[in-house]
This record gives C-alpha cells, sequence and structure tokens, in this order.
C-alpha cells in the first residue's frame, strides 16, 4: 500500500509511523523546511531557545505507544519527566497559588488556601474523573461517524448516563455551583482555554479536562516540547517513513469514488491511501476544491487564537515556576471580547519559561519568557495596532505582579530580545485557517459531533487527522487521531487486500 501523509504536523507524523509500522509505503509531504507543524522551535539572538507552539505536555503514553508499535523501547529514544508542580496561578488580589502535582495534593491545598471544604474540593475532582471515564474512550478515543462505535456495548452505557455529564450547564455554571470562591472557579475555568474554548459556553461535560493534568500528570521532555516532534520523525526515518520537505501539495486528486493520489509542482504522484494533516477547512478550499463541502462542519466557531511574547530576559525570577497564570480581574468580559473578536485591556497572560527546566534555553542568569494571550481567530483585525496596544499593557501587568513597586515600564529594560507572533502569522506559518490553534471551538454541546470525520464520506482512500477534525486540537487528541485514522485505514486494508 502506498500513503501520501499530507503535512508534517504532530498528527502526520504519528499517522506516517503507524502506517509504516504496518507495512505501507508512506511518504509525507510538508510545506514548511522541518517537521513539527506548530509543534517546532526557533531561536533569538543572545542564546535564547523557544519552542514556538505547545507547552503543556499531557498523556505522553500516545507517544510512548508509537515506539512500542515499532518494537522500541521509548526510553532509549525519548525522555521525559512529571512535573512536581503543575502551575503558578496569580491573582490581582494578591492571592498566589502553585497547583501541585497530584489530584490528592491538589485538593488538599487548594483547601487551604480557597474558601472550599476538602470534601467538595475531593466531589468535584471525583466527577471529573467519572466524566472522563464514561465518556473519554468513546468521545476521544474512536471515530464518531462510525455505525460501529454506536454498537458498542461501552458507548450504549455512556449514552445513558449523559444527563449527569452536565452537557446542558456550561463549565462556568458547573464551577461555580461546586467549587463557590470566585478565584477557584477562575482557576478551572481556564481549563477551557486548552482547546481554545470559552467557559461561559463549553458544556460543563468539559470541567474533566483538571483530570489529565493531575491525575495523568503534566510532563516536559528533556530537551523542551520541540524533543516530541524530532522524537517521532526519527522513528519514522528508521521505519523507512521519506519526508519530502518544503513540498507544498497542491490538490488532492481522485478517479470517480476513490482517491488517485496528490499533485505536488504539477505533477500527479499516485497513491492508495491519502492522509490529510492540513488543517480542513483549508483543505477543501485549496485541495479539494470540487468537493462537496460540508457546511455544518466548515462553518463552526474557530477556537481562539494567541497572540505570544517571546522574549529573552536578562535576569532570573526565582517566583516564576515553568507554568504561570496572571489572571485577569473580569475574566468574563475577557471573554466577551474574545466572542467579539476583540482583545480585553485587562487580560489573563500566560508565562511559560522552559529555561527552569532546560538550562540550555537560556544563557547562565537569563530566562527565556513565552508570554502568551488568547486573542480571537484572525477576521481581518488590525493586528499592528491591537499588539501595540497589548504588549504595553502585559509589560505592565506583569511588572506589577512581579515587583509591585515598580514603575509601568520597569520590566521592559530586562527584555534583551523578542519575537512577536500573531493570528495571521500563526496561519502563515502553521496553515492553520484563521490562526486557529485549535481547529473549531467546543463552544456548544454538540462541537463534538460536528468536528469533520476523520475520512472522507465522497472519497474513498482519504482521511483526515490533526487538531481541525475529530478528536480536536491539543497533542494528546491530534495523536488519538492518528490512531484512529491507523485503524479505519487497517479496517479498509483488510477489506480491499485479496
Ligand atoms: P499542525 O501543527 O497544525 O501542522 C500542520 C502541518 O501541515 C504544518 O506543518 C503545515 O505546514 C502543513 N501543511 C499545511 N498545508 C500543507 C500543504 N498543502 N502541503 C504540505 N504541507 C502542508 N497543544 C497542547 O497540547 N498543549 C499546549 O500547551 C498547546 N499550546 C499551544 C500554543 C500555541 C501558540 C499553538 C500555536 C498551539 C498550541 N497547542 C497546544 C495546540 C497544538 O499545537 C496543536 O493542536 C497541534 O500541534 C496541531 O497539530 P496538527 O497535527 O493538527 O498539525
Amino acid at each position: 500500500m502506498k500513503t501520501a501523509v499530507i503535512g508534517a504536523g504532530i498528527a502526520g507524523l504519528a499517522a506516517a509511523v503507524r502506517l509504516a509500522a504496518v507495512g505501507h509505503t508512506v511518504d509525507v509531504y510538508e510545506a514548511n523546511d522541518g517537521p513539527g507543524g506548530k509543534l517546532t522551535e526557533f531561536s533569538l539572538p543572545g542564546g535564547y531557545r523557544f519552542d514556538f507552539g505547545p507547552s503543556l505536555f499531557t498523556m505522553p503514553q500516545y507517544v510512548d505507544e508509537l515506539f512500542a508499535l515499532a518494537g522500541e523501547n521509548p526510553r532509549d529514544h525519548f525522555n521525559y519527566t512529571r512535573l512536581p508542580e503543575v502551575c503558578r496561578y496569580w491573582w490581582p488580589d494578591g492571592t498566589r497559588f502553585t497547583a501541585p502535582a497530584s489530584t490528592a495534593d491538589l485538593v488538599r491545598s487548594a483547601a487551604k488556601t480557597f474558601d472550599v471544604p476538602e470534601q467538595a474540593m475531593q466531589d468535584f475532582m471525583d466527577t471529573a474523573a467519572r466524566k472522563y471515564e464514561l465518556t473519554g474512550r468513546t468521545f476521544l478515543e474512536k471515530s464518531l461517524h462510525k455505525a460501529s462505535t454506536w454498537l458498542d456495548p461501552q458507548v450504549a452505557y455512556a449514552m445513558l448516563k449523559i444527563p449527569g455529564l452536565d452537557l446542558f450547564k456550561s463549565m462556568h455554571e458547573v464551577h461555580e455551583a461546586a467549587l463557590k470562591d470566585p478565584r477557584l472557579v477562575q482557576l478551572f475555568d481556564r481549563f477551557a482555554t486548552y482547546n481554545g474554548s470559552n467557559p461561559y459556553k463549553a458544556p460543563g461535560l468539559l470541567s474533566m479536562i483538571p483530570h489529565f493534568e493531575h491525575h495523568f500528570g503534566a510532563y516536559l521532555p528533556a530537551g523542551g516540547m520541540y524533543d516530541i516532534a524530532t522524537s517521532i520523525y526519527e522513528l519514522g526515518q528508521r521505519l523507512g517513513v521519506r519526508y519530502h520537505f518544503n513540498q507544498r501539495v497542491d490538490k488532492i486528486e481522485r478517479a470517480g469514488a476513490q482517491v488517485q493520489g496528490i499533485r505536488v509542482n504539477s505533477k500527479l504522484i499516485r497513491y492508495d491511501t491519502v492522509v490529510c494533516n492540513m488543517d480542513v477547512w483549508l483543505a477543501y478550499e485549496r485541495l479539494l476544491p470540487e468537493a462537496k463541502r460540508p457546511k455544518l462542519t466548515l462553518h463552526q466557531q474557530k477556537s481562539t487564537s494567541a497572540v505570544i511574547f517571546y522574549w529573552g530576559i536578562d535576569r532570573e525570577f526565582p517566583e516564576l515556576g515553568l507554568h504561570n497564570i496572571f489572571f485577569s480581574q473580569d475574566y468574563a468580559s475577557e471573554f466577551a471580547k474574545l466572542e467579539r473578536g476583540d482583545l480585553s485591556d485587562d487580560v489573563t497572560i500566560y508565562v511559560n519559561v522552559s529555561s527552569k527546566l532546560v538550562p540550555a534555553d537560556a544563557p547562565p542568569g537569563h530566562e527565556n519568557w513565552f508570554v502568551m494571550v488568547n486573542a480571537p481567530a484572525d477576521t481581518g483585525q488590525d493586528w499592528n495596532a491591537l499588539t501595540a496596544r497589548l504588549r504595553s499593557r502585559v509589560v505592565t501587568a506583569l511588572g506589577k505582579y512581579l515587583v509591585p513597586a515598580s514603575p509601568p515600564e520597569w520590566l521592559e529594560r530586562h527584555i534583551t530580545a523578542e519575537r512577536t507572533v500573531g493570528p495571521p502569522d500563526i496561519e502563515r506559518l502553521t496553515g492553520s485557517h484563521q490562526g486557529a490553534l485549535y481547529g473549531t471551538s467546543s463552544n456548544n454541546r454538540m462541537a463534538a459531533f460536528l468536528r469533520h470525520p476523520n475520512f472522507s464520506r465522497e472519497i474513498s482512500g482519504l482521511y483526515f487527522l490533526g487538531g481541525s477534525v475529530h478528536p480536536g486540537g491539543g497533542l494528546p487528541l491530534c495523536l488519538l487521531s492518528a490512531r484512529i485514522v491507523a485503524d479505519l485505514v487497517g479496517r479498509r486494508d483488510t477489506i480491499t487486500s485479496p
């Protein structure tokens, strides 16, 4: 079987490994000059290294299983450590909270810091675990668009339990009812942003997300996040996958209802199977102009995008950890602005400092700050103006948080290297429609069912994976999309082989 993978994002890389491991001849075509897509890296003058996109790594077992499929020991090629603390949170009223790694420690220390009884915290985390146990396998690990999924007794059981899964309340309503303390509610509301959603609209079912972080753990690869992409890429090389960088696919070709191959540089290259890791909206627009567009699916609300300031900082801040969140005063109005395609003046700021655990990422005595603010998807806003205003607010806000008596421009003096990336850059650099980080949002309770399926209903032999299709964005779900696609391709191979 000859297979083409379009795009070397995490999902494309993982699918290439899975298919090569079962005997496919696999070619990966990537428009950029290296692997990773959003999961890539770059340097700034002065000795600073940055991961371009993802900074939080959960569910590392989905990477490990790729090595196991190839008969290799993952620890020979890919290493990571579980973080002893997950995130440091800061509020405008002076509250600070360091979220410990395990659920039990989180429950205990949240009850000490916030106005919440330990039992209420425990019940909340137990409910998150139950939501995951009931729905994870069904909604995340299988195609939702195949009859076989719905005939599975486990799925039928999950459907019976739907009334208790908080699908009809928002995450915010669920958190308010369970946790009450507005700071703690804000902390848990933040998990909606893990897939680019709005906690005031996303269904309460998503309050299972913290269970991933605290039960399964948060991790960091030994050399930083980019290790994930390079280790899967090198594994593919060992399995014989051929990578074609700087090769943009222009079209997916079909012969009637059957995929025929791809067109690159005006040349048709024939394949039995085509696996598309390109953003699905742009794939229909550019590679499948004659195909019937699944309109409802393609017009779902985009996930949020981001403005990121990558700063080389000429001193160290012991009060910062690897992951840090500086909350806004008014979370509801921040999200209301995002819904209107705008940025609030009072924003929540995420600061990731990989040099805390990967010292080579910054010179001694310095730090590399990845400073990210949620932004709306690009619909033609004046990003130069928005980013300039945002930068000044962020410099002032972080300066005040870190040194309350400092003048507004204090932090500016410590920024020695800089790069800024906004939604149009994210679209240009990673081929993500409107710069959305996670494809479509989960801002309605049907979102899971409205993501594009992992296969084409019209063209046999064409499959879709990655953050813009089922089961959604974020590294773990992208890795699961590769698993689902490999399974669907395997079933097709079984039916079509003589
Ligand atoms: P992508 O990374 O989107 O890559 C698609 C690839 O396809 C690109 O390399 C592109 O060049 C290529 N391509 C497109 N069109 C063509 C074509 N026609 N021909 C050839 N190649 C083509 N996730 C987390 O889990 N944790 C985080 O902390 C996190 N933080 C994030 C922060 C930022 C700033 C960003 C941008 C994303 C973040 N994410 C995070 C989301 C995560 O990065 C994505 O969900 C995931 O990496 C998407 O992978 P993908 O497989 O869909 O492919």
